[in-house]
């Protein structure tokens, strides 16, 4: 451990020098204010042993002085030594962001002791620290988890709600347009009868990693909304460019070349439907949802491996 010494008195500083190193510590001694200052900086000792009246600044400015060149959410101890120990001078030395006040002289065994109760306290601090940061971390991994879906590791269905959620109040707050695909695996119950459950789940997580792969913008998200349906949102995106990112979105898990022997096209293919939106005091969230279901309801019974846009004339 090192202590800094901060003492203008030759025979006082060489005698606390002397004591510290007895201890089995590593004692920095200087004999001024500025010089302190410097030496914590340079040195980053773990304790400080602070004389009150020095030459050029005073103790308790030092003192202020540690602290506001500390780095954030550290702490060293500072124990003031001095002869001046007044209440008023206590206290003031407590202010300036001293931890404990001796006067002087002090016995060997009251410093030794006073500077073992710091390090226990520096000590105990350490592991608050240590373990604030990894409850941190297990907080940051909680949420992350909670808004994954475990299958896929995409984002989950309450991911999905919250962010549409979010995002229709933006586009609504911005008087700017939302689109939303609803993507759907084509007979993927014939995959599970054909292949087993253990590759349907593998041919959904393919599915899932070129959905998030095909977008571009950091906006637009792919979610997992339930057993083999994929929803897209698009903030900020009209019907012509959602349309783009759709047959984009189909063609890459054509693309995705995965065999199912059930399909007209022996592959793995989706149909999406489209419906975008201006959100307004009339258009209502699950009213954009609803019109996606429609669309994709349409390409479905239009044969599959399709994109429909929602229109309220064919769709109803
Ligand atoms: P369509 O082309 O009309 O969408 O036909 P489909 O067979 O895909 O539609 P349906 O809704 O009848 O069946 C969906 C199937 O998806 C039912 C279920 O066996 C399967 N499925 C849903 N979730 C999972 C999952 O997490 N893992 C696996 N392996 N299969 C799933
Ligand atoms: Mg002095
Ligand atoms: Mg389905
Ligand atoms: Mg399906």
């Amino acid at each position: 451990m090192k202590i800094l010494i901060v003492e203008d008195v030759r025979t006082t500083l060489q005698l606390i020098s002397a004591q510290i190193k007895e201890f089995g510590w590593q004692p920095i001694a200087v004999d001024d204010g500025e010089k302190a200052i410097t030496a914590f900086h340079n040195e980053q000792p773990d304790l400080v042993l602070l004389d009150v009246v020095l030459p050029d600044i005073d103790g308790f400015e030092v003192a202020r002085q540690i602290r506001a060149i500390e780095k954030p959410g550290a702490w060293t101890p500072i124990i003031f030594l001095s002869s001046r120990n007044s209440d008023q001078d206590i206290e003031r030395g407590i202010s300036a962001g001293g931890d404990d006040y001796l006067s002087k002289p002090t016995s060997q065994a009251v410093l030794s002791a006073k500077i073992r109760a710091m390090q226990r306290i520096v000590q105990m601090r350490t592991s608050l620290v240590v373990l604030a940061r990894e409850l941190d971390a297990a907080n940051h991994e909680l949420k992350r988890l909670s808004a994954s879906d475990g299958l896929t590791g995409i984002a989950n269905r309450r991911f999905f709600d919250d962010y549409l959620s979010r995002e229709w109040r933006r586009a609504r707050r911005e008087e700017s347009v939302i689109s939303l695909l609803m993507c759907d695996v084509d007979h993927f119950k014939s995959f599970n009868d054909t292949y087993g459950h253990q590759a349907g789940d593998d041919c959904l997580r393919r599915i899932a990693i070129s959905l998030s792969d095909t977008m571009e913008r950091a906006p637009d998200i792919v979610a997992r909304y339930g057993g083999e349906e994929f929803a897209i949102i698009l903030p900020q995106t009209p019907r012509a460019g959602a349309q783009l990112v759709a047959e984009r979105v189909r063609l890459a898990i054509e693309a995705l070349n995965l065999p199912h022997a059930g399909s007209p096209q022996a592959i793995a293919t989706i149909s999406i439907g489209l419906a975008t939106m201006w959100p307004n005091n009339q258009n209502m969230m699950q009213c954009m949802i609803q019109n996606a279901d429609r669309a994709l309801y349409r390409a479905k019974s239009l044969g599959r491996n399709a994109v429909c846009y929602y229109d309220a004339e064919l769709d109803g």
